[in-house]
């Protein structure tokens, strides 16, 4: 595919310190391209400088919802190298997003070169500092100037690249999770395994809700009998019930993450017990009881693994491995970003190296 590019002239000086917070701080360059039904699909593929979008205020995004995002990290290396972590399931997740929402596919060959391509323009961007990452927000919206509602026909398609600090500055600290009994976030058939802005202007509020009482995610339960686990706030969920790893089957209202996949790959190779399957929250709240609950995290691409240290169930509270973290936790932590920054040998060839631009 035919990528022009235009270098920013005025490139931004990068910060001194590490403390970049999280999608706060962006790159000199975007990635973008349009959809035109009636032109023959993609065109003018171009990296520029960064710069903000002009909509039409009907455009659809805005009125109709209609828009998928993507979140994957840029690694440095300790040898300086610059390298992406699995990019291609990325790619694939993105156009199963994408037929979910009528919006258009791109040939995985062509989404990889554009990620691939973009991230060797913005190669010194890549930050050094231990824990340090860019990362990269694919997304794709549609952009008719019509508040018909009818499939798009006009999509525009974004790369931006932001500064994320370390996700963790002192280790891995267990979080408190509540579980949260009135509001979903998908039901089957519905968008939960798309990755789409929606699910999470919908998720909001019970986030809210739970941070007013101290809490910092919640536990979502299906959307139809509220009654089995299906992910935590926007991470995937995990479970060491004595020595069984658990996490729910993607049934249609899970999102599949890749790091979700990883640990499950990982941990299969290395003889762990791992099961997909069904996991109602009246045998997670019998297996706490019972002592049986070893470890639960969350895992998804900022945090990678986050610890979960406290459980509450309508208003009872539930202490995880003395709030401590686990060692399968930490296990899957260290070995996933090993691999991610070099350190650990990647027997699966889930590193994808990247040339500077
Ligand atoms: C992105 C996301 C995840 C995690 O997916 P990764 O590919 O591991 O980053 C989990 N749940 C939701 C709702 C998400 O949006």
């Amino acid at each position: 595919m035919n990528i022009s590019i235009t270098k920013n002239t005025a490139p931004a000086k990068k910060p001194e310190n590490a403390e970049y917070g999280f999608g706060k701080i962006f790159t000199d360059h975007m990635f973008i391209m349009e959809y035109d039904a009636d032109q023959g699909g993609w065109h003018d593929a171009r990296i520029v400088p960064f710069q903000n979008l002009s909509l039409h205020p009907a455009s659809t995004v805005l009125h109709y919802g209609s828009e998928i995002f993507e979140g994957l990290k840029a690694y440095r290396t300790k040898t300086g190298e610059v390298q992406l972590f699995r990019p291609i399931e990325n790619v694939r997740r993105l156009n199963r997003s994408a037929e979910r929402m009528c919006l258009p596919t791109i040939p995985e060959d062509d989404a990889l070169e554009i990620l691939k391509t973009f991230v060797s323009v913005e190669y010194d961007w890549v930050p050094t500092a231990p824990g340090t990452t860019l990362y990269l927000r694919p997304f794709m919206f549609g952009n008719d100037q019509s508040l018909g509602v009818h499939s798009v026909s006009s999509v525009t398609y974004v790369v931006i690249a932001s500064l994320a600090s370390s996700y963790f500055k002192e280790g891995l600290n267990p979080v408190k999770i509540m579980i949260e009994t009135e509001d979903v976030r998908a039901v089957r058939g519905g968008t939960g395994e798309a990755k789409c802005g929606g699910n999470y202007g919908a998720s909001t509020r019970a986030g809210q809700r739970a941070a007013e009482l101290g809490y910092s995610q919640v536990l979502w339960l299906d959307g139809v009998e509220r009654k089995y686990i299906e992910e935590v706030g926007a991470m995937n969920v995990m479970f060491r019930i004595d020595d069984e790893i658990v996490t729910p089957a993607l049934d249609g209202s899970i999102l599949p993450g890749i790091t979700r996949k990883s640990c499950v790959e990982l941990l299969k190779s290395e003889g762990y017990t791992v099961h997909e399957r069904l996991l109602s929250v009246d045998e997670l709240v019998d297996a706490m009881k019972n002592g049986r609950l070893k470890e639960a995290w969350g895992c998804g691409t900022a945090a990678v693994i986050s610890p979960i240290g406290e459980l509450c169930y309508k208003d009872e509270v539930y202490v995880i491995n003395n709030g401590e973290i686990g060692e399968v936790s930490q296990h899957l932590y260290d070995t996933l970003t090993g691999i991610q920054r070099g350190d650990v040998e990647d027997r699966f060839n889930w590193i994808c190296p990247i040339k500077k631009g």
